[in-house]
């Protein structure tokens, strides 16, 4: 069950409570109103009847010529009776009797029941000791004397609520009898009754409305706080996705940048860049171009998450690159698509330029997966980031190879140097041990070098230096190494090739040498010949410095029969198609099975 349900349950449930709560607070008023007036009216006429039946009994002393008499005797006078007839006129009392102490009824209101005796147990156990006795209960009208009847007057079903009072006759401390008054009390009792119950419905009324004034307001009040506790979970719950979120790119972030720095290529930076930015941006389609060397195309390197990537694009194709800064399309009211974006659907895109070492290196693209899609605006922050990240490791990877070139190459001619040389030459003689794979060495110096020096100066030197190189780097294939070990020297590492192949390859070049024309202010050089020597792995050497050893001592012996020449190490196959090339030393036959 969510939270959301839940809690609507629960504030259900508390309504509820409060709705019983008013309706158990109304019943419980209605019943005080019709149940609790009635005893409590009882119980007052009761302490005002007590009260006035002294009084009454006052009267009737007062009405007897002698009281103590009459009451001991049980016997009263006829005029003092035909006062006590008075009373029911002048009071409330409807009848009354006296009795004597041992319970005769002597005189009555009722003449018949005169001489009767008091059978109740009250009388002698309470009214005998002093008491004043009351009771009441309900009679039939007609038992009430004087009441106006009605046709039908004995109708049992008519009542009277009558009460009756026993008034004890003590004279000097001793008992002398009772006087017994009937009362009819219907009226007064109802008219008390009816008007208790109106205040208590009153009271009762204010009493409900108020309950309901504060019930109504502590939900109203627990609704509002309620309210307000759900906002600030909202809120609080909000806040702690946020920092979850902003915890978990920083996390990305960080494994990224660690990744990104032990990328060895950019080759291998661009698989983690794509695999990493598919998981921190789901929601974003991307691609990463980067600048070529002559920085006026930007090669498509990779593409992730569905995204495309074209081979080539022009900078003035990007907005971003075009204004130096991130282009975001799909949240102005006027934008305009740049042109590598094109097929275009719509979809929201930004294009970060990547900077490293203030250089715009390349772009990233990044576009929305899909039409609508919300998340994609928020990621803009995280993907300037990544960029920025992106850009850093570009720009390491790129100086990690610009110093792995200078460290490797010579400056003049751009070919391999000599620790680079020594170095290739050990793990190609290693490679050739193990797959038997042919290798061979080619040691080239540039004739009479120095003249060009003494003739026409050094900058000459260096461009015949350059031009010589460029035709050595143009003729090697795959895995072939140009090396310039030092000064006017040069050496070729052929891996592969036949013995005849690499003689035929050393003539090439010497002739390709020969051809090259180099123009140096208003006038060419004079032509530049090379003279060559070769060796071939293992026959003249297992070793690198054997290897280079045996090919500078056939470039000696090139040197000694005049130059401009291709001659092979002792012990190896000359080169049989061109008669330039000459052998330095006897063939051996088995060098030839070898060869072959
Ligand atoms: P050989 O045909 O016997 O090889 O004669 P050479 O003149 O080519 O040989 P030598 O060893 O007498 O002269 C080589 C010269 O190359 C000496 C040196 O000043 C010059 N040199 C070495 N390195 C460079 C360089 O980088 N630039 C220029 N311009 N000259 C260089
Ligand atoms: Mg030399
Ligand atoms: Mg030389």
């Amino acid at each position: 069950m969510n939270k959301n349900l839940r809690s609507s349950l629960a504030e259900k449930i508390r309504s509820l409570s409060l709705i019983l709560v008013l309706v158990a607070a109304a019943g419980a008023s209605a019943w005080a109103v019709f149940a609790v007036p009635t005893p409590i009216v009882d119980r007052m006429i009761e302490n005002d009847l007590r009260k006035q039946s002294q009084h009454w009994q006052r009267r009737v002393v007062l009405h007897m010529t002698d009281v103590g008499d009459s009451f001991e005797e049980g016997r009263i006078r006829p005029e003092d009776a035909q006062d006590l007839l008075l009373l029911p006129e002048e009071t409330d009392v409807f009848r009354f009797r006296l009795l004597t102490s041992d319970g005769e009824i002597f005189w009555s209101t009722r003449s018949d029941e005169i001489g009767e005796y008091e059978t109740n147990a009250f009388f002698s156990t309470q009214v005998a000791r002093g008491e004043v006795y009351y009771m009441h209960e309900p009679l039939p009208a007609y038992e009430v004397d004087g009441f106006p009847l009605q046709s039908n007057g004995f109708d049992s079903s008519i009542t009277r609520e009558v009460a009756q009072v026993y008034v004890p006759l003590i004279h000097n401390g001793q008992f002398d009898g009772a006087i017994d008054f009937y009362t009819d009390i219907t009226d007064l009792r109802t008219t008390f009754v009816r008007r208790a119950q109106l205040s208590l419905m009153v009271l009762t009324s204010i009493a409900l409305l108020a309950m309901t004034i504060a019930v109504y307001v502590v939900f109203r009040t627990n609704r509002f706080s309620m309210n307000q506790m759900q906002q600030q979970n909202k809120k609080e719950r909000g806040i702690l996705d946020e920092q979850l979120r902003l915890a978990r790119e920083v996390q990305l972030l960080g494994e990224l940048n660690e990744w990104l720095q032990s990328s060895r290529s950019l080759d291998e930076l661009f698989d983690m860049v794509a695999r990493f930015m598919t998981h921190i941006l789901p929601t974003a389609e991307g691609s990463i171009y980067v600048y070529s060397n002559s920085r006026d195309v930007l090669d498509g390197c990779a593409s992730w998450n569905g995204g495309s990537h074209k081979d080539h694009i022009h900078p003035e194709e990007c907005w971003g690159l075009r204004r130096g800064r991130t282009y975001e399309f799909g949240t102005s009211e006027i934008d305009f698509v740049c042109e590598h974006a094109e097929p275009h659907d719509g979809r929201s895109y930004y294009c970060f330029p990547i900077l490293a070492h203030g250089e715009t290196v390349g772009l990233m693209h990044l576009r929305a997966i899909k039409d609508e899609c919300p998340e994609f605006v928020g990621t803009k922050k995280l993907a300037q980031m990544c960029a920025e990240q992106i850009s850093m490791a570009i720009a390491n990877v790129r100086m990690r190879d610009q110093l792995h070139d200078q460290s490797v190459r010579d400056p003049l001619t751009g070919l391999f140097n000599r620790r680079h040389m020594t170095e290739s030459l050990r793990k190609l003689i290693g490679a050739s041990q193990n797959s038997g794979r042919r290798l061979s060495v080619v040691s080239i110096d540039v004739d009479h070098f120095k003249k060009f020096n003494d003739n026409h100066g050094h900058d000459a030197g260096d461009m015949v230096l350059r031009a010589v190189g460029s035709v050595l780097e143009q003729a090697c294939d795959g895995d072939e190494i140009a090396c310039r070990p030092g000064g006017e020297e040069f050496t070729l590492i052929l891996p592969g090739l036949s013995q005849e192949d690499v003689m035929t390859k050393a003539e090439l070049l010497r002739q390709g040498v020969e051809d090259v024309v180099v123009r140096y202010g208003e006038k060419a050089l004079p032509r530049i010949t090379i003279s060559l020597g070769v060796a071939h792995y293992p026959a003249h050497g297992t070793m690198p410095q054997d290897l280079l050893r045996a090919s500078d001592d056939a470039l000696y012996d090139a040197k000694a029969k005049g130059r401009n020449q291709v001659c092979v190490a002792d012990g190896a196959i000359p080169a049989p198609r061109n008669p330039a090339v000459q052998a330095a030393g006897a063939l051996e036959p088995q060098d030839k099975d070898a060869a072959a």
